[in-house]
């Protein structure tokens, strides 16, 4: 293009050069004027003649430079930032693949997802052994002794064997259980402050096994009134909460009984409202709790699920603990019983773990079991799974 362009502009210069010279007087003046226009009308073609070529090369040019200019867009920004998206997706989606690591997400032949509470007493392997044992692929474990107290220290090569194993067993989604007597929303700064550090302290250890969930009973409000308990338990989540952790903490729906906070739907709600790290909390529905606290999950189960979703949201869900209860609906006892041998009954828990909007999640057994009667009571449920 740009020897064509050369020549191009080089050609009427020969042509010219041509004519020059030649002594111009004033007497030859009019003969010059009539025989240069002669001998230089070929010039003035040519000149015409190029700038039109001059005109064309001038577009070519334009064009060629507004080609060269979107090829340079594309090399030097479009694609250093098509690259640079793609890194930024890759990496996400391996902190995703990080994060489910521990939880391994693997829904193996769409199992259902049950397990038991187990004793954490010989560490993280041996609960994984335990659940495999009994044919768990999940379990539920206290972070520390259930009345509080100090926890045993994290061993890192326990930890490690155990996501192992769990991966190879397709163990997932395991639960953390927080004390129980921590009252957050107690009348006492003393123990809000005891509640505050322990569940400080257990989030930092549940970061060993990544992407799993911790629960918490709310709290009561011992006399204070619900609204003053709500605002403590907000207070200490707001400070214990960090945006990098990626634990989900776990409401449990309660029973009710005494002053326990979380007995509505709506009192969850508005905890999860007034924590500004919202997307690091969800719920734990306890079958038993809100039996007992009045949530006919027996006879109106979609209606009960479906003022869940519209109260605080299905998707905040992540776990249920599956009891059957002692005590007949609505008596705020909080007495869990075995499978099929409570108010709730076999056949409504079965309609539980089979629901669309539930099948999916992981179950948990709190019933007054040793590991045998666990072992029979998944037996049982996994058989009654359809899924
Ligand atoms: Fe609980
Ligand atoms: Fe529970
Ligand atoms: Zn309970």
């Amino acid at each position: 293009m740009l020897l064509l362009h050369d020549s191009l502009l080089h050609h009427p210069f020969r042509l010219v050069r041509g004519n020059y010279g030649r002594p111009i007087t004033d007497t030859h003046f009019s003969e010059i004027r009539h025989e240069s226009f002669r001998k230089y009308a070929p010039v003035f073609q040519n000149a015409a003649f190029i700038l039109t070529h001059m005109c064309i090369l001038q577009y070519i040019t334009a064009f060629h430079k507004a080609l060269f200019f979107i090829l340079y867009l594309i090399i030097f920004f479009i694609l250093p930032f098509l690259c640079l998206l793609c890194i930024i997706i890759e990496l996400y989606t391996l902190a995703d693949k990080q994060k489910m690591k521990g939880a391994a997400i693997t829904r193996r032949n769409n199992m259902l997802q049950i397990g038991c509470h187990l004793s954490a007493s010989k560490g993280y392997e041996a609960m994984g052994k335990e659940a495999v044992k009994i044919n768990a692929n999940t379990f539920q474990f206290f972070t520390r002794n259930p009345r509080g107290g100090k926890a045993k220290e994290i061993n890192p090569t326990d930890v490690e064997k155990y996501l192992a194993f769990a991966d190879e067993h397709g163990i997932s989604r395991i639960l953390a259980h927080a004390p129980y007597t921590l009252n957050a929303a107690s009348v006492d700064p003393g123990l809000r402050e005891f509640a505050k550090l322990t569940m400080a302290d257990d989030l930092k250890r549940m970061e060993y096994t990544p992407g799993n969930c911790y629960n918490f009973h709310p709290g009561s409000h011992v006399g204070q009134g619900a609204e003053v308990g709500i605002g403590f338990i907000c207070d200490m989540l707001n400070e214990i909460l960090t945006p990098k952790q990626s634990t989900t903490v776990l409401l449990e729906t309660m029973s009710g009984k005494g002053s326990e906070i979380g007995r509505t739907f709506e009192e969850l709600r508005e905890i999860l409202d007034r924590v500004s790290l919202s997307d690091k909390m969800g719920v734990c529905l306890d079958t038993c709790h809100i039996w007992d606290g009045g949530y006919d999950i027996v006879n109106h189960p979609d209606e009960v699920l479906t003022e869940f979703d519209n109260i605080i949201g299905l998707s905040r869900l992540k776990a249920i603990h599956l009891n059957d209860s002692m005590n007949p609906l609505g008596s705020h006892k909080d007495r869990h019983a075995k499978i099929g041998e409570g108010e709730i009954g076999l056949e409504a828990l079965t309609r539980i773990i089979n629901h669309p909007a539930l099948c999916h999640l992981p179950f948990y057994l709190e019933t007054p079991n040793e590991l045998d009667g666990y072992k029979k009571e998944i037996e049982i449920l996994r058989k009654r799974y359809t899924e």
